[in-house]
């Protein structure tokens, strides 16, 4: 079904053009102030308007510190006119410019507040790390410039509550390969956790500088020195527009449409003007096949979104909520470049989450497959879930979701080195093919291809099965007799999660169907889940025999979790007041002291993922542990919490109070 449009989607795709459009986005993108974002905007709005997209257009959302998109509350639009650092004491090294904004961007914190006019001239004090009360036990910072080894959004609340004027860092995590880079601090909220400056924050000026520059200014410190400098921060924090741009090639049919998506608005090639220009490309080699009738039109619209990451993105469906229903599924692309300098990279697939599962995990592999290592290599691997703009495929939202990004840590991710001079064109037309193949297949999808789709996922879920049993089974083997029954009851759990998470994913592929052709297919897949279904018994009865227990009476592969007890955590029936994962933005900073912020990451926004107001919060728990892998003590407990703060409502209670 694939070997056609690959065919064509490789012959028109140019890994060229997309480097020319990611030094187009770089060169604008690399200042990071709200008019260069503006204009950056406009840019992509444009190249997609010349590329197709009759009805690219320029979004506006609002950067005012204050708006919450979803649970995220947005940060302040900010302009520079100009920005540097000098050293006024030792005397040997005055006049020496540590930071210039002119000359490297990133050695003026993103956020940056303004001095005085003028300027302000201020002694160092180095705090160590300085993102800890204890790093600044005995040290006076009042009037003084912080030096922090930390990101200085670690160290910035710290030090304005202290009196201090500015906040210096060289933190760069590849400080060994990259000693002359500069870190790109864009995060300085007086909250650590948070992101960017908000309204009511303090105004701190704030400076990078790299390792090396760094080792310099300890050593005159360490010799008991006085370090004193002198900092121009000539910077404007106001309430503005946060810009995106999207634009679509239509579909034949609609109401539906397939979306690809990314962050642009960030300082780096890799990261992601490169995400951005490949969508750029995908959307005109598309319509260039469309229109020379080399491709049919496809069912559904191809619609880019070069976003503003995450507030963009739920901004985007809060107001076009209609069109994101219709949204059948997505490609995220954060971070396709591949650095080829370093040449480590691999291209990272990330999955969607269990609690949205969807058949579009196995097609993401079964393209990779196809594409990267059949025609044009670029290193892969599948991952499970991690938050970017992927964030629509929170269950909250629903939109089942692949991104592509990176597989652990690129040297120069967030660094001034992140320029397009390390990418290759080969490489990223590599990428470019792959989305521009991934958007068109799902487009065009119907009843035949959806049929593909599901007998494919159906595969992938017999497959885990059979392997997990395996490992069950040799685990049995080699345990003492007494331990055999707890690892074949958690076998039988896990299979009852698999046929639940894969279930889903198998009759997702329906959604590609309408009407008749629908409940033909309904019913097919449903046939599909039942044989996964019955295999997940075997399989369980047969590790239950090795354990030497008899076969179970049934196993409940629907659901599994279902708890008839009264224990207080089967009462309550969590359910999330905000659209996609949260943040904790929305809690006064003091209420949320000792509650790690699950922004990027962690149990929480899993849990409210699986949260849909009719499972009760042990079930969702359980649910939690099964996807995360672990066991999860404290969950509950933060659920509560959440519930006490007006985050999650207990679904179960509105319906007793309604009845
Ligand atoms: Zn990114």
């Amino acid at each position: 079904m694939l070997d056609d449009v690959i065919r064509e989607v490789c012959s028109e795709v140019s890994g060229d053009r997309v480097l020319g459009d990611t030094r187009e986005i770089h060169c604008r993108d690399r200042w990071f102030t709200t008019p260069k974002f503006l204009e950056s905007a406009g840019y992509a709005a444009g190249r997609l308007k010349e590329s197709g997209a009759a009805d690219a257009r320029v979004l506006k959302f609002r950067a005012d510190g204050k708006t919450l998109y979803g649970a995220w509350r947005a940060p302040l639009a900010w302009d520079v006119a100009s920005a540097r650092l000098t050293v006024v004491e030792p005397a040997a090294m005055a006049g020496t410019v540590l930071a210039d904004y002119q000359a490297v961007p990133c050695s003026l914190v993103m956020w940056s507040g303004p001095t005085p006019k003028g300027g302000v001239t201020a002694e160092v004090v180095a705090v160590g790390p300085g993102g800890s009360e204890t790093h600044y036990r005995g040290r006076n910072v009042r009037g003084k410039i912080v030096f922090a080894a930390e990101r200085a959004s670690a160290a910035k609340g710290l030090a304005a509550r202290r009196g201090a004027v500015g906040v210096l860092s060289d933190y760069l995590p590849a400080a060994e390969t990259l000693p002359d880079a500069v870190f790109w601090n864009n995060a300085f909220n007086d909250v650590p956790s948070a992101w960017g400056a908000t309204a009511g924050g303090s105004g701190l000026f704030g400076f990078g500088v790299s390792p090396n520059v760094g080792r310099r200014l300890r050593r005159v410190l360490a010799a008991g020195g006085r370090l004193k400098l002198h900092a121009v921060s000539d910077t404007r924090l106001h309430a503005g527009p946060l810009p995106v741009a999207t634009g679509s090639i239509p579909g034949r049919q609609p109401g539906e449409e397939v979306l690809v998506l990314g962050h642009g608005f960030e300082q780096g090639a890799r990261d992601n003007a490169a995400g951005a220009a490949c969508m750029i490309e995908a959307v005109r080699a598309l319509d260039a096949l469309i229109r020379a009738g080399r491709l049919p039109r496809p069912r559904r619209a191809i619609r880019a979104l070069v976003t503003n990451e995450c507030f963009g993105t739920i901004g985007y469906v809060q107001r076009h909520r209609r069109r994101v229903r219709g949204t059948v599924a997505a490609l995220c692309l954060d971070e396709v470049a591949i650095d080829v300098v370093t040449g480590r990279a691999v291209q990272g697939l990330h999955a969607n989450p269990h609690s949205n599962a969807s058949y579009v995990d196995t097609f993401a592999r079964r393209l990779a497959e196809a594409v990267w290592d059949g025609r044009h290599f670029n290193p892969w691997r599948m991952l499970p879930y991690g938050t970017t703009d992927n964030l629509i495929a929170h269950s909250t939202i629903g939109v089942p979701t692949i991104w592509v990004g990176g597989c652990g840590a690129s040297d120069i991710w967030h660094t001034s080195a992140d320029t397009p001079d390390r990418l290759d064109p080969a490489q990223l037309e590599a990428a470019v093919a792959y989305v521009a193949c991934y958007l068109y297949t799902l487009a065009d999808a119907g009843a035949a291809e959806a049929r593909w789709l599901a007998r494919h996922a159906a595969a992938d879920a017999q497959a885990q099965l059979h392997r997990e049993a395996v490992d069950a089974a040799a685990e049995v083997a080699a345990q003492p007799k007494a331990g055999r029954r707890r690892i074949a009851e958690g076998f039988a759990a896990r299979a009852a999660y698999l046929c639940c998470v894969h279930g889903k994913a198998v009759r997702g592929a329906a959604r590609l169907a309408r009407g008749a052709e629908r409940r033909r297919l309904d019913a097919d897949l449903l046939a599909l889940v039942a044989d996964v279904g019955e295999l997940a018994k075997e399989l369980a009865a047969d590790v239950r025999a090795a354990a030497g227990l008899k076969a179970p009476d049934a196993l409940a592969v629907r659901s599994p979790f279902r708890t008839v007890s009264h224990a207080p955590g089967d009462r309550v029936r969590p359910v999330s007041n905000y659209l996609g994962p949260v943040t904790y933005d929305p809690i006064a900073p003091a209420d949320r002291a000792g509650h790690a912020d699950p922004r990027w990451g962690g149990p929480v926004n899993c849990a409210l993922g699986w949260a849909n107001g009719w499972r009760t919060l042990n079930e969702v728990v359980a649910l939690t542990e099964h996807e995360t892998g672990r066991p999860l003590p404290d969950l509950a407990e933060e659920l509560h919490w959440l519930i006490g703060k007006g985050m999650v409502r207990d679904a179960a209670k509105s319906r007793r109070r309604r009845s």
